[in-house]
């Protein structure tokens, strides 16, 4: 089981990226498990095609010990696993936290051993200036970080403040840090800011995505380009990308 942890700045395209490289590893024979740890609870909607139903932290809440990890998952495309952590009720308590909450319950029901997943995706909205979010990179949840971003400077700015918080844990053995996904906007100079950013973090870019109208379409059908355009060079691009990062978290 290789444990892949994708950050990157709101609305930089991570779910829908974690979402298109799941189809794509589901379509090529791995047992794949998809967490969203992001309050919004969006992160696995275009592999299912429902707006979920209940997320852990909503489960913990009205069952308490009583929840069972058939209630917190529900089956996607190809058979993938989708798991959305939550959040705490809007106004109240801390987002952080209940990311905390939520993965320490899944591996306490034995979430890893019973569905024995060969790749484990866990989407994290880019907050890391709080400690929660920074819980995927912690105590052995994900063994590689990857980091979404465009040549535009608050992605670069986001990107670069993830990267930092990777290297602080990664003396403590936690995980390390793959590299960037270019997903373009088509910015100027985009694939050289990008590149400098890489090279000031002293990570590859591992992958890069064209922008294309392709997303949107599959977005309003409800479904991952993989599903809905698999025979799009968007597709492909995806195809490519999930490849690349399963071959480099492997590593
Ligand atoms: P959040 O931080 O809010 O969870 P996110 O990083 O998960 O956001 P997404 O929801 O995946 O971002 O994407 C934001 C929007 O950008 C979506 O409407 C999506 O369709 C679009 N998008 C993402 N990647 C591309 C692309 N390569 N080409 C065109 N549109 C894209
Ligand atoms: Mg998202």
């Amino acid at each position: 089981m290789i444990k892949i942890a994708v950050y990157g700045k709101g609305g930089i395209g991570k779910s829908t990226t974690v979402c298109n490289m799941t189809a794509a590893l589901a379509d090529s024979g791995l047992r794949v498990m998809q967490i969203g740890c992001d309050p919004k609870a969006d992160s696995t909607t275009a592999l299912h095609g429902q707006r979920h139903r209940r997320t852990v932290l909503d489960l913990i809440r009205e069952k308490e010990d009583q929840v069972t990890l058939a209630d917190m998952i529900v089956r996607g495309y190809k058979n993938c696993i989708c798991v959305e952590a939550g959040g705490p009720i809007p106004g109240t308590g801390c987002a952080g936290r209940g990311i905390i909450a939520a993965l320490e319950t899944l591996a306490e029901q034995g979430v890893y051993e019973q569905y024995k997943p060969d790749v484990v995706f866990y989407d994290v909205l880019g907050d890391v200036v709080c400690g929660g979010f920074s819980m995927p990179m912690r105590n052995g949840y994900a063994d590689a970080v990857y980091i979404v971003t465009s040549g535009e400077n608050m992605a670069i700015y986001a990107a670069a403040n993830i990267a930092m918080a990777v290297r602080q844990f990664k003396d403590r053995g936690y995980a390390r840090l793959g590299g960037l996904i270019l997903n373009r906007r088509n910015v100027l100079q985009e694939t050289e800011k990008v590149q400098a950013l890489a090279a000031d973090i002293q990570a590859p870019v591992i992958g890069t995505l064209s922008r294309s109208t392709v997303v949107a379409a599959a977005e309003e059908a409800g479904k991952t380009v993989i599903e809905a355009f698999p025979e799009s060079s968007m597709a492909e691009e995806y195809r490519r990308l999930a490849q690349a990062v399963y071959r480099d978290a492997l590593r």
